[in-house]
């Protein structure tokens, strides 16, 4: 399976004498879209090879990653056990598109307080949960470990060769590392995070050998699932220029940053880059019923 390049035609790239392609990874499937799916492949088949028949994960209220694995579990017989953070979920998970869809793919809630979520990857918490409930597959919050950039190194496909600059969102730095190992030593990989972290460095730089990459910090709009209009904006224009859409949490950001390093002539004329869309369209829905709240535009879809 592997996401369509689409070229992206607007008068800026033409201007400065650039190419833009994006790469479809959204279209791979409804619900595992884009990165997420990459990132579970090889897990859901070690859970199978470990005779395991239950995944644990952790995820926020509207996690992509929570909505790839429900579904991951059910098409592939697996229970799936999901624990949310915020214990005030309880009341209202149903009023959450994100979870709500979840739960008709199978998956059980366990809803902590942050104070506790905090504790996800603490050794002995994950160990009273296996007490707490019996054996299970564990999957780390966003879904990144080795399997899982094992998976994301199989973005990229051979005629991804010609590009100058690959560009991708990085949230935990899972996918940019798949995708920095399978780049060629000539490409420029650009990551941009969406949310505010200094440890991302770091992170990625423990599972990747080259250093054909960079992240720009310039593009998260105050933090993670943080919006402004000027974002909204964006993403209803670029949806109308192009027919491609995009999410508020990654891959509007990720866009909105191509697109204004390109007016900043970041770019030298000629340049190829390929924009890797992760997905993410699930969220939208959620997101719009906080911005109807905050009396923001809504994303369009
Ligand atoms: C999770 C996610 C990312 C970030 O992936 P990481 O591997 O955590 O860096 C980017 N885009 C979308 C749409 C996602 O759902």
């Amino acid at each position: 399976m592997q996401g369509i390049n689409q070229e992206v035609h607007l008068p800026i790239l033409k201007e400065k004498q650039l190419t833009l392609f994006v790469k479809r990874e959204d279209l791979i499937h409804p619900f595992i879209s884009g990165n997420k799916y990459r990132k579970l492949k090889y897990n859901i088949l070690a859970a199978q090879e470990q005779n395991q028949h239950t995944l644990l994960t952790f995820g926020g209220a509207f996690s992509n990653h929570i909505a790839a694995t429900a579904y991951a579990g059910k098409k592939y017989g697996l229970r799936t056990i999901g624990v949310i953070r915020g214990e005030e979920l309880i009341e209202s998970w149903r009023l959450n598109p994100t979870l709500a869809k979840a739960h008709e793919h199978g998956m059980e809630f366990r809803f902590v307080n942050r104070s506790l979520y905090k504790q996800r990857s603490n050794i002995s918490y994950l160990e009273a949960l296996q007490v707490e409930e019996g054996p299970f597959y564990l999957v780390p919050e966003g879904g990144t470990n080795a399997l899982a950039i094992k998976g994301c190194e199989e973005i990229l496909s051979r005629e991804d060769k010609d590009f100058n600059v690959i560009c991708s969102s990085v949230g935990t730095g899972g996918t940019i590392a798949g995708i920095i190992n399978a780049s060629q030593e000539n490409q420029q990989v650009i990551g941009f995070p969406s949310l505010k972290g200094d440890f991302l460095k770091k992170d990625i730089c423990n599972f990747v050998a080259k250093e054909n990459w960079e992240l720009n910090l310039n593009y998260h709009f105050g933090g993670y699932a943080k919006v402004s209009k000027e974002l909204i904006d964006f993403i209803n224009h670029f949806k109308e220029m192009t027919n491609i859409p995009t999410d508020p949490v990654y891959t509007g950001k990720l866009l909105y940053g191509i697109l204004d390093l390109v007016k900043q002539d970041y770019f030298a004329p000629g340049t190829k880059i390929l924009a890797v869309h992760t997905g993410g369209l699930q969220g939208v829905e959620g997101m719009n019923l906080v911005l109807k709240k905050k009396n923001l535009p809504l994303i369009k879809v």
